[in-house]
């Protein structure tokens, strides 16, 4: 097994993730096996419980876990699927540690940072990689260096490097330290002094870094990669210029223009492979040479921070490079509708999504965006709480039971149309109870969603609390909106779709977490699509 450890200096958000998820496309387009660990040195055990307004969008995997949003780049760029255990948080190293202390495992023995918390680092961090079956493991550690929170991992890292890279062996281990070269005057001079701290801040903890991303607004200059190399001590062809570009898709061909893979591989002393990157390089063609644009409005509350919806956004691209349709997302503060009305806010946009959430706040913007969808045959996709939104409007408009709603939001509804789930009645704790990430769901033949996955099986995401009520399922449809999703068992509404219109389709789960560059999520899909074809009356 080879490591790949990247840490982050200077400020946090410079792409780190995104960077060596480019690196780890680079590595499988040599025909390498890759996986990804990201490490989150906070408390929590998982991303569940976190606000998406700080640390944008949980992400839910295959297996349920809530994770960092970066394990969805990981499996976008990498084309895998990735299990919980590949979010290492500090909370799950220590509760692992306490409970084991309180079994006795450390009799006698003081528990301590050092060594106790760094061994279950080291251990997990080699269990996660060596159960993959890759060949390369990317381990992302979070925050920057420095923090106090990141300490114990990168000292476990680095004792890593020492347990697994006798001298004569090679390497095993390689650590790439993303930075910052911040521009400064008129002339937009770089500056690597804050490069140069960050490496010794590194350095000082006992970790030499063997490669330098750094980021920029515009490429580094030769001279300024120089002067990087001189005092990071790390040769010219290891100082990767890695600045500002259009798409995040296009870094794996800007990191080999650089030729970052044969450096890495080189350390390795592994194969170079021969490289092919068509099936990527023709995606990024696709996607940034659209030839039609349509505007999607996405009604929801954490608009202010595009990361909380961003695999809707990455899903959306996904469709443009497949239809050669541009989307451009309108982030649409729900209580925005409230005030001013739909027609107002809406009607200049091509279409609307309605995405997951929780909690009240915005709710009724959401439930009168998918009535003015529905009356206006403008093409609508309700994903999760947007499925739940649908549902609602169509109980209160259409079936006329006034006051209708989910249970989550008012308890004492006459119509609980969406109610929780029986097996949430007993649940009391927050973290990780949800109806959580892949089930299997029926599809109906002949309906718009088998048209769109092409089969009656699939499995999707979840993660929610509440469902469509199976009892009042009936009423609904009769009246027209049917249900062409369901799970296997036939008793959870899966899929809604309105008779009659060109595209009104709600889904309990979330395809968006599916949706990769070459197999866009199919919802997004027939959402773009549906848009195209009013727009241009083409499709
Ligand atoms: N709040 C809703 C539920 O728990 C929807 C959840 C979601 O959109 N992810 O069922």
């Amino acid at each position: 097994m080879k490591y790949i450890f990247v840490t982050g200096g200077v400020i946090s958000g410079l792409g780190k993730g995104t960077t060596a998820a480019s690196l780890g496309r680079l590595l499988v387009s040599r025909g390498y096996r890759v996986t990804a660990i990201k490490i989150d040195p906070y408390l929590n055990t998982d991303a569940g419980t976190m606000n998406p307004f700080e640390h944008g969008e949980v992400f839910v995997l295959d297996d349920g876990g809530e994770v960092d949003l970066d394990l969805g780049t990981y499996e976008r760029f990498l084309d895998t699927n990735l299990s919980s255990d590949h979010n290492i948080t500090t909370g799950k190293i220590y509760f692992r540690v306490i409970s084991k202390e309180r079994k006795g495992a450390y009799l006698g023995k003081t528990v301590q940072i050092i060594p106790h918390v760094t061994n279950e680092i080291k251990r997990e961090i080699a269990r996660v990689a060596e159960a993959s079956g890759a060949d390369i493991a990317i381990v992302e550690l979070g925050g920057t260096v420095g923090d106090i929170e990141s300490m114990p991992f990168l000292e476990a890292v680095r004792q890593m490097r020492m347990d697994l890279s006798p001298a004569e062996q090679g390497h095993a281990c390689i650590f790439i330290h993303t930075t910052l070269i911040p521009e400064i005057g008129a002339v937009g001079e770089q500056k690597t002094k804050p490069t140069q701290h960050s490496v010794r801040e590194l350095r000082a903890i006992g970790i030499d870094p063997d490669i330098i991303v750094a980021r920029a607004e515009r490429e580094i200059e030769a001279d300024i990669k120089e002067k990087i190399s001189l005092f990071c001590n790390v040769p010219v062809e290891a100082v990767i210029s890695a600045p500002n570009i259009e798409s995040i898709y296009g870094i794996p061909m800007m990191l080999d223009e650089q030729r970052v893979a044969d450096y890495v591989l080189n350390k390795f002393s592994l194969e170079p492979g021969k490289q092919d990157l068509r099936e990527w390089k023709d995606f990024y063609q696709r996607l940034m040479n659209p030839k039609y644009s349509v505007d999607v409005a996405i009604v929801g509350k954490y608009t202010e921070l595009a990361d909380a919806y961003i695999s809707h956004i990455e899903a959306f691209r996904h469709s443009t490079a497949e239809t050669g349709c541009k989307v451009n997302a309108k982030f649409i503060e729900a209580e925005e509708i409230e005030k001013h009305g739909a027609e107002s806010v809406l009607a200049g946009t091509d279409a609307i999504l309605v995405p997951g959430g929780f909690g009240h706040r915005g709710i009724e913007g959401k439930i009168t965006a998918a009535g003015f969808a529905r009356e206006s045959n403008k093409p609508y996709l309700g994903v999760c709480l947007g499925f739940q939104c649908a549902v609602i409007d169509y109980a209160r408009n259409v079936l006329s039971l006034n006051n209708a709603n989910s249970s989550e939001f008012d308890p004492n509804t006459p119509y609980p149309v969406i109610d929780l789930l029986p097996e949430q009645r007993t649940v009391s704790d927050k973290g990780g109870t949800m109806r959580l990430g892949a089930h299997k769901i029926i599809v109906e033949k002949g309906s718009i969603a088998h048209s769109l996955y092409g089969t009656e099986e699939i499995f999707e995401r979840h993660r929610h609390r509440y469902e469509v009520n199976p009892e009042m399922k009936s009423d609904f449809v009769s009246r027209g909106m049917i249900f062409t999703g369901k799970s296997e068992d036939g008793r959870r509404m899966e899929i809604a779709e309105l008779k009659g219109s060109d595209y009104f389709v709600g889904s309990q789960f979330h395809p968006e977490l599916k949706s990769r560059p070459t197999r866009p999520s199919p919802l997004h899909l027939g959402l773009v699509r549906a848009a195209m074809k009013q727009k241009y009356r083409i499709g």
